[in-house]
């Protein structure tokens, strides 16, 4: 690997302005494809791309990304949660899109020496991190719908925010029977640009109308809720947890995962089937709707304290955290942080 050092460095961002995705360090990853293969990875300053107008990513949205974080322990350790998890379905996704693996033990190991470069770029604050987004891009500079020959892949790093600056505060969220995200044998499950742009009408719709994102519904029937597009989602009705099952179109969460996982080890078991609106509205109308909470690498554990559904609120939890969401944050966090044990092997020590 060919490593360029900066003679420039940035000056770090204040603990309390970082916010989430505004600030990068003084390097990035890059990798280039062509010929049939994956050249050299470099590590060079943080800087602009320059690209030829004809890019095929910029005209057929032939791109792919990642999101997963890096963690400063007390002690001055970083380490990496779930990382290989995120290049595996990196490459699930590449396949979809018809784009190139990548060797996992290479970009895992160029990651980890990235991160070793721009260390002191890790905020220790709680609830901080350093955001990780590895990047793939179509780079053939053609017009014409094909997959690209040539691709770049890249690695971006972010110090953020606890994604609670004030406490965890739980979200409105509304069912949207209009718009769909995602349909079965469309692109729903992969982590491709395209899905995020053509969420965007749907969720400033739910913005002006006082809600912070969309619950979206299967696109076939509008009936059964898949996820919260950056977040996918859990529900707690009578004594039961229900997340809906992978169908095609949600989003394999990395973090939906380890919450279930989490919770199989605790002796809850997780029901992961096809959950209808109206057994939600049926439930909250009973009394039986006690929890409702997202997952997602940004936030960790979100929950949930309004859901809108055919302009009423159906309110969980009297709008506050409650104490299995408290719970499953603390755990979650904690093994990230290696304050408590990880007995999963979720967690990979970078130095
Ligand atoms: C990234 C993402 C999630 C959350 O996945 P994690 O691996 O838990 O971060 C959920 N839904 C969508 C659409 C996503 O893009």
């Amino acid at each position: 690997m060919k490593i360029t050092l900066t003679q420039n460095k940035k000056d770090k961002p204040e603990a309390n302005k970082l916010g989430f995705g505004r600030h990068f360090t003084d390097h990035m990853l890059t990798m280039d494809y062509k010929d049939g293969a994956w050249q050299e990875p470099q590590i060079v300053p943080f800087g602009n791309f320059s690209m030829h107008p004809a890019t095929a990513v910029l005209h057929y949205g032939q791109g792919i990304f990642e999101g997963l974080k890096a963690y400063k322990g007390k002690d001055g350790s970083v380490s990496l949660f779930r990382a290989k998890d995120n290049f595996i379905r990196m490459n699930k996704t590449a396949e979809r899109m018809c784009m190139p693996k990548l060797d996992i033990n290479l970009v895992m190991a160029a990651l980890i020496e990235l991160i070793k470069i721009d260390a002191d770029w890790i905020p220790s604050e709680a609830g901080t991190s350093l955001y990780i987004r590895p990047t793939m891009v179509a780079t053939d500079e053609f017009l014409g719908v094909r997959p690209s020959h040539t691709y770049k892949f890249f690695i971006i790093l972010s110090p953020v925010a606890s994604y609670y600056a004030n406490g965890l505060q739980p979200t409105a969220i509304m069912i949207e029977d209009h718009y769909v995200r995602a349909a079965v044998g469309g692109t729903g499950e992969a982590k491709c640009m395209g899905n995020y742009a053509a969420s965007l009408l749907a969720a400033n719709i739910a913005n002006e109308r006082g809600y912070d994102q969309v619950l979206w519904l299967d696109a076939a029937e509008k009936k059964y809720i898949e996820e919260v597009g950056a977040m996918n989602i859990f529900f707690v009705i009578g004594d039961k947890v229900i997340t809906p099952q992978l169908v095609g179109s949600i989003l394999p969460g990395i973090t939906r995962a380890s919450a279930i996982d989490v919770l199989k080890a605790e002796g809850i078991s997780v029901e992961e089937r096809r959950i209808s609106v109206d057994e939600l509205e049926q439930a909250y109308n009973a009394g039986t709707l006690k929890v409702a909470f997202g997952t997602g690498t940004a936030a960790v554990i979100s929950p949930v304290g309004k859901i809108g559904l055919h302009g009423k609120d159906l309110v969980v939890n009297n709008n506050q955290m409650g104490t299995l969401t408290t719970r499953l944050y603390e755990k979650i966090t904690g093994i990230q942080n290696r304050t408590i044990a990880d007995p999963f092997g979720w967690v990979t020590i970078v130095k």
